[in-house]
Order: structure tokens, then C-alpha cells, then sequence
């Protein structure tokens, strides 16, 4: 069969840019995607936090001083390019100094709230894509777009470029990694990026309770959708609580949509051959893992004891994840005998809380609030258990690493931590980790509690650990299954 073009296009991408698990995600499926033979090629945006140096990006000829025009506003976009680490997979970095020579990729660090045009910013990344697309004679049979701020592709393709023969032939598949992030913005701003009036009326695509709302067109427009699980799939054409408003629009769209699970980039994610931990190890050499303990609690000012469970925690410091089951229940949380790390940023609130926890409890608790990726690996190598209680979780990332990890997870069963995490069954020993289902922060304490005592049992706990460190969430299968939907989207 002939390679499928497929270009994949996102806001962020490891290990160049990363805010969250989109970027894990665009760094690895490209990479599993090559791995099956296909012609893949990554679009971001040139942020000033990318190393060019470090990462070794190159002009591109055809790519100097590009003009491009969104609404009357021409601007010069300069293409660069490098591979994906260990791969053949060409990225492209789009540079607009107007719009991404910031320090962060989406919130202003000035105001803690979203960069003012991120509208601008990304409608225009997303022009600049398929003019770049164009310029280098490259003609992609799939657009793989993901989240809002790409989700304008999909209509200028069917507008702007309808009868571009260049785009003829060209799909596109849009990807749904977080409903909770839309990309809303005031009408006004429709005209700016090119979205013409009919398309803001209310009740029409980009119209979304009386403001203009791009993943809502993008879902609309898209060929086809997906999101990164099963159950999160269900969820979200199923239940208001998911579906942010969108259970109607995606429940219309529901033979375009499935759910499939984001896989782990073991390259990246793998204790035996973590070039960031103290200490690697694997599940038949498990004792080694006791010396990133360790090394983690002494980076965390925290007393190394062998018999205490350390609950490691690594998040966006956002509602999504469940912070406030751990308000609600932090004092007895702190009679139990256990430590806690956290390692996150994100709210306000979330981090005067977890300070406050912190001072008042500086032999248990210990936090580090910021973006740290070594943190993140001694954290994933060093904790006993993960703690992961979200409210909702479209796919999550930590939890599949806790599980390679051998730190058992503790987690509320919702969208992909449902379809990865097996509730612990003492009667069986079947099990890969502590789950609970309400949203309550009385139930989280219960499956903690569980954890805790079963801890305790280094034979038991021991076989869980194992059990979980042999699952493989490899990225191979959920490659096929795009490729299906590629498949699918190409015979439309
Ligand atoms: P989400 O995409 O909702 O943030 P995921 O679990 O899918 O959640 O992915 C989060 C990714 O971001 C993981 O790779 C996690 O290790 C990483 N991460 C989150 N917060 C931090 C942080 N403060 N420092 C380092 N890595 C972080």
C-alpha cells in the first residue's frame, strides 16, 4: 500500500514545547506512525521557549519570509524545521514573532489569564499551516488536527480553500483530547480570523451561547473525530456533566467519533532505561527502585522511611483533577501514616492550599509548584502510590507511567483512568491499582485507605506492583487504530 500523507498539527509537542499530555501525545504518535511506514509530518508553532540550538532546527528555503494574510492583516512567517528525537519525522516550527516570541505558550505571565488574541494566534498558525503545506508541494491525504486552537483547519479547508486543487483530495481528522478547553472568545473576533457572519448566527456552527466558540466549528467541520478513550468517548455523548454543552453537537456526530486511548512513549517512560532517575530499575529488580525513594524524599526535605507509603501527585493544578476531594478530607488524610509530594502549577487556590498544607505539616507534606520534568521522573520512580482522584479524565498520561513505574495508582474510575486502571481485588489478586467511582471525597479516602493498609503486605503489594509494570500501553495499537480511521475518513 502507498504511504498515507499525514500531517499532524498541534499546539505543542514533546520534547520541544509542553504544557500537557497533548504534547506527549504529538511527540510519540507521528513516531508510531513512521514506525508503520507512513509519510508524517508535524506542524507547531515556533515558540521563543524553543531551544533552536539545543534541538538543531534549520531554515528552510522555501519556507523564508512567507507572507501570510488572515482577514486584511498581512504578516511574515518564517518555517524551520528538525526531526522528532530518534525518529525520521520532519517537524516544521512556524515562527510569527507578533504572536509566539512569548514566554508562555498560552497565559499571559503578566495577568495569570489567557493571552488576549489567542485567537489571532492560532487562527493565523493554522493559515500559515496550509500555506506552508502548499509551499512545499506536499500534498497530505489527512490533516490531523488536535484541540481548539487547530480546529480552525477543518473550515478554511471547506471555505477559504474549497476550490483549491492543491487541497482536493485532503481529510481531516480532529482530535478531542480536553472538552473543558473550547476555545471561546467574543463574536467580534469572528471577522479577525475569518469567519464570516453566517457562520456566527446563533445556533450556527461557530455560535455557542452567544459567543464564538472554535472547538464547536471544529467538530462540526471536522471529517471525522476522535477522542483519547473509550469510556471518555461514552461520557461525553452521554452525560452534561462531560459533555460541556456538547453532548447534542457530538451525539450528531457520533458515527464520526470513537475513542481511542493515548499509548505510552516507553522511550521516554521506561524505569530501566530512564536516563533522569537515580536509580533504574525494572519489576524483576524491584528492590532498586527503594533508592529513587530515597533520593526523592531527601530533594524533598522529607524523612526517608521505608515502611511509609509516599503518595506522589503530578498535575495541572486545575478542578479537572480533583483537588478539592483533597481539601475536603486533607485532616484525615494527614492522621494516616503516609507522606505526600506533589509536583504541579496551575490555580491560584490550588497552590495557597497545598502551601498552607505544606506549612502546617512539614514532616508529611511537600511541594514543588512548577513545571519540572526530572521532578515528574524522580517522582514516577520514587512514590510508592499515584494519586490521580479526577473529576473527569479524558485519557491521562500519569497513571499508565505509575503503572510502568511500579507505583501503584490510586484513581477515580472516569474516561481513560476507567480504561487502564483495575480496581485491586483481594480475593482474586487481580488488580493493577485502587479505584473508586463517586466523586466524593469520602470514597477517595476509602480507596486511599485500601492502598495504605495493602502497602503494608510487601508480598502483595510486591505482585501489584508487578502485575502493573508488565501492562503495555505501547503506542503500536493505538497507532493502528488511526490508521483505521484514517482508512476510514480516506474511502469517505
Ligand atoms: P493533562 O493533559 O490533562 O494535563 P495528562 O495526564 O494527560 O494530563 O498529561 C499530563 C502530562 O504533563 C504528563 O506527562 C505529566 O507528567 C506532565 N505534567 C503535568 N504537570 C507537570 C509538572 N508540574 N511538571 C512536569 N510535568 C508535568
Amino acid at each position: 500500500m502507498t504511504p498515507l500523507k499525514i500531517c499532524y498539527v498541534s499546539s505543542e509537542v514533546v520534547p520541544f514545547a509542553k504544557t500537557g499530555g497533548l504534547a506527549d501525545v504529538a511527540g510519540a504518535l507521528p513516531v508510531a506512525l513512521k514506525e508503520m511506514e507512513q509519510d508524517v509530518r508535524v506542524m507547531m508553532a515556533n515558540y521563543k521557549s524553543i531551544n533552536e540550538r539545543k534541538f538543531v532546527l534549520r531554515e528552510v528555503i522555501r519556507l523564508k519570509e512567507v507572507k501570510v494574510t488572515l482577514d486584511a492583516e498581512t504578516k511574515i512567517v518564517d518555517g524551520k524545521t528538525a526531526f522528532l528525537p530518534n525518529s525520521k519525522v520532519h517537524v516544521y516550527f512556524l515562527h510569527i514573532p507578533d504572536y509566539f516570541d512569548r514566554k508562555e505558550l498560552y497565559v499571559d505571565p503578566a495577568t495569570g489569564k489567557d493571552f488576549k488574541d489567542n485567537a489571532e494566534r492560532f487562527a493565523f498558525f493554522s493559515k500559515a499551516t496550509l500555506e506552508t503545506l502548499k509551499l512545499l508541494y506536499w500534498q497530505p491525504d489527512i490533516i490531523h488536527c488536535n484541540e481548539w486552537q487547530t480546529a480552525l483547519i477543518p473550515f478554511y479547508l471547506k471555505t477559504l480553500y474549497k476550490d483549491d486543487e492543491f487541497f482536493k483530495n485532503t481529510k481531516t481528522v480532529l482530535t478531542l483530547h480536553n472538552l473543558a478547553y473550547q476555545g471561546i472568545f467574543p463574536l467580534e473576533k469572528a471577522k479577525k480570523i475569518e469567519i464570516p457572519k453566517e457562520y456566527i448566527k446563533t445556533g450556527a456552527e461557530f455560535e455557542f451561547y452567544g459567543k464564538l466558540n472554535l472547538l464547536k466549528g471544529g467538530i462540526l467541520f471536522a471529517d471525522v473525530l476522535n477522542t483519547v478513550s473509550e469510556k471518555y468517548a461514552e461520557e461525553i455523548t452521554s452525560d452534561p456533566e462531560f459533555g460541556f454543552g456538547f453532548e447534542k453537537i457530538l451525539a450528531s456526530r457520533k458515527k464520526d467519533l470513537v475513542g481511542i486511548l493515548n499509548g505510552v512513549d516507553y522511550e521516554n517512560w521506561s524505569p530501566e532505561t530512564d536516563n533522569l532517575i537515580p536509580q533504574k530499575y525494572s519489576w524483576n529488580k524491584l528492590e532498586a527502585k527503594i533508592q529513587n525513594k530515597k533520593v526523592l524524599c531527601k530533594q524533598n526535605n522529607l524523612e526517608f522511611k521505608e515502611d511509609v507509603p509516599v503518595i506522589g501527585i503530578i498535575s495541572r493544578l486545575a478542578d479537572q483533577k480533583g483537588f478539592d476531594l483533597i481539601e475536603e478530607v486533607a485532616t484525615e488524610l494527614m492522621e494516616m501514616d503516609l507522606q505526600i509530594i506533589i509536583l504541579g502549577t496551575g490555580d491560584t487556590k490550588y497552590h495557597k492550599f497545598f502551601e498552607k498544607l505544606a506549612k502546617k505539616y512539614p514532616q508529611k507534606v511537600a511541594i514543588n509548584l512548577r513545571f519540572d520534568n526530572k521532578m515528574a521522573h524522580l517522582i514516577e520512580a520514587g512514590a510508592d502510590i499515584f494519586l490521580m482522584p479526577s473529576r473527569f479524565e479524558p485519557c491521562g498520561l500519569n497513571q499508565m507511567y505509575s503503572l510502568k513505574y511500579g507505583t501503584v495508582p490510586v484513581v477515580r474510575e472516569t474516561g481513560g483512568l476507567a480504561d487502564t486502571i483495575l480496581d485491586y481485588n483481594a480475593k482474586t489478586g487481580e488488580g493493577t491499582g485502587f479505584t473508586f467511582k463517586k466523586y466524593q471525597a469520602k470514597e477517595m479516602l476509602k480507596a486511599i485507605t485500601r492502598a495504605v493498609k495493602t502497602f503494608s503486605n510487601k508480598k502483595i503489594w510486591n505482585d501489584i506492583q508487578k502485575t502493573g509494570m508488565k501492562k503495555d500501553f505501547s503506542w503500536t495499537k493505538s497507532a493502528e487504530k488511526y490508521m483505521s480511521l484514517y482508512e476510514k475518513v480516506m474511502g469517505k
